[in-house]
């Protein structure tokens, strides 16, 4: 097996929970609507333009609102659009302990006003060597390209480097790639599976 040079990590449900349900339940609370129809009339096309970024904060705001019938100030809206996050505290100690032992990138799809929310949230960001984000790369996973800018950005080929992301879709492609892709579910797991990658 050749040696893991670097370790690539999805955000979602694995550095912080986002819990989408009670998203739309707090922004359908706004609205007047119920949580599912919310979700009904957020899935599509105006998500998918926020996470290949053409969507900036004040379009998110604009298009989320839209979508709902309200028109909420963005101090109100941002804070609302980003109640749903949670630190994944199991894990976060287990990142800060890979940071100078290889290499660390960051590759999630995501767009820009919850990348401002989390940023100061998640410090041990900063110690990443590279943070590949769909609304500022414009590519979104499972798209190749995402996870070839990752490689370069990180410094290393497709084999010493391993991906880890909660979603079977984003890890098959990775594998399809030549990295070594494992699935995310839970921090004792992950401890695992980075002992058996000789981390
Ligand atoms: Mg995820």
């Amino acid at each position: 097996m050749s040696e893991v040079k670097a370790v690539l990590l999805d955000l979602g449900n694995v550095l912080v929970f986002h819990d989408n349900a009670r998203l739309f339940t707090a922004l359908g609370a706004r609205a007047g609507l119920s949580g599912e129809e919310v979700g009904r009339r957020l899935s599509g096309a105006g998500w998918t333009a926020a996470n290949r970024g053409r969507l900036d904060a004040e379009g998110i705001r604009r298009d989320v609102c839209g979508a709902l019938g309200v028109d909420l100030p963005m101090e109100e809206f941002a804070p609302l659009w980003s109640s749903h996050f949670t630190l994944h505290d199991a894990v976060l100690p287990r990142v800060e302990g890979l940071v100078g032992r290889v290499r660390l990138g960051l590759v999630s799809n995501t767009n820009a006003l919850h990348m401002a929310w989390l940023r100061p949230r998640l410090p041990v960001l900063q110690r990443f060597d590279a943070q590949v984000m769909s609304c500022e790369v414009g590519f979104v996973k499972p798209e190749p390209d995402i996870y070839r800018l990752a490689l370069e950005r990180v410094g290393c080929t497709a084999d010493e480097a391993a991906f880890f992301d909660d979603l079977p879709e984003f890890v098959q492609a990775a594998n399809t790639l030549g990295l070594k892709g494992r699935l995310f579910t839970t921090a004792a797991t992950f401890d695992t599976q980075l002992r058996a990658l000789g981390l």
